[in-house]
């Protein structure tokens, strides 16, 4: 069985402020999948795994990459099995989001550390997905964007992209190479952080896209009103829906960079997550939610 997504994705024009940017609509990619998780799963959809009965992995028991897997297990006909530090009690009463969704897909979720499987049944992946497989889906999304430059004439392409592992933003810039700049920050740890995923995957620095800090130091997860300001702002400004952990670093810092031209950035999904933000965040900053709301 081959799975099929929906690409190429659809590339539109939205305005944010007084810049006029290119935006790559890969939260279109699967109504099961999320963006950029099917982007790197890809090469598991499309190829023929015969030997393999389970899928391995493991993560916070809200990833995003968590609920990915589960989707692919159930498409495969594979058990999963899910290793977390820890779950919150809350979560474990209140099931919602991608760990809900997950355990609906058949999920089994373990805490405590993934052991090392020696056994050609067992296919096991890492944390988020950081996997060399990843570099199969993102050769399309390459390609993708390529064969999209190319037919609307845009030459120095500058692409921007918020990381949590950096193995999509690695990957893509090292088969965009020579068409454009990919540009990233990093949302879970620091730039050092950052560039060491990348010498995981890629030992040639040429290939290393480009690492913008962030102004501030933000906690991964944590909420904050200069998040929710501007997840709000994009909302209004351009009517789509970004993710709450990712997307406002990435476009708090790409507003404040010096990348003015050409800018693409990606889309990688991620809404199934928001449903718990949402909630966290329209408690916290009432008079924000107040003022959306009624807009
Ligand atoms: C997982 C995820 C990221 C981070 O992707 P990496 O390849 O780990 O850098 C960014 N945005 C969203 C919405 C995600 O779900």
């Amino acid at each position: 069985m081959v799975i099929s997504l929906n690409i190429p994705t659809p590339t539109q024009e939205i305005q944010v402020g007084k810049r006029n940017l290119y935006i790559k609509r890969d939260d279109l990619i699967d109504s099961d999948f999320s963006g950029n998780k099917a982007r790197k799963l890809h090469y598991y959809l499309h190829n023929q795994f015969p030997k393999v009965k389970k899928l391995v992995s493991y993560g916070s028991a809200q990833s995003n990459a968590m609920y990915s897997m589960s989707v692919l297990a159930k498409m495969r006909d594979w058990e999963f099995d899910y290793y977390v530090n820890h779950i919150a009690s809350f979560l474990i009463e209140n099931p919602h989001g991608n760990y809900a969704e997950a355990l609906k897909n058949g999920m089994n979720i373990i805490v405590g550390e993934m052991p090392n499987i020696a056994d050609d049944t067992v296919l096991q992946i890492e944390e988020g997905g950081r996997v060399a497989d990843a570099c199969y889906g993102l050769e399309i999304l390459a390609n993708e964007i390529i064969d999209w430059q190319k037919s609307n004439q845009i030459d120095n392409l500058n692409i921007f992209l918020p990381s949590g592992t950096g193995t999509t933003a690695l990957f893509l810039q090292k088969y965009i190479k020579d068409y454009a700049t990919v540009y990233t920050t990093p949302c879970v740890g620091d730039a050092t952080y950052l560039k060491e995923q990348f010498y995981m995957l890629e030992t040639n620095e040429e290939m290393h896209p480009v690492i913008i800090e962030p102004q501030k130091k933000w906690h991964f997860g944590k909420l904050y009103r200069e998040h929710y300001e501007i997840w709000i702002k994009l909302h209004k400004e351009t009517d789509l829906e970004f993710d709450m952990l990712y997307d406002p670093i990435g476009w708090q810092v790409l507003l404040g960079s010096d990348i003015k031209d050409n800018i693409l950035y990606i889309h990688q999904g991620g809404l199934l997550g928001n449903t718990s933000m949402r909630a966290r965040y329209e408690r916290k900053y009432k008079d924000l939610y107040e003022d959306f709301k009624n807009r």
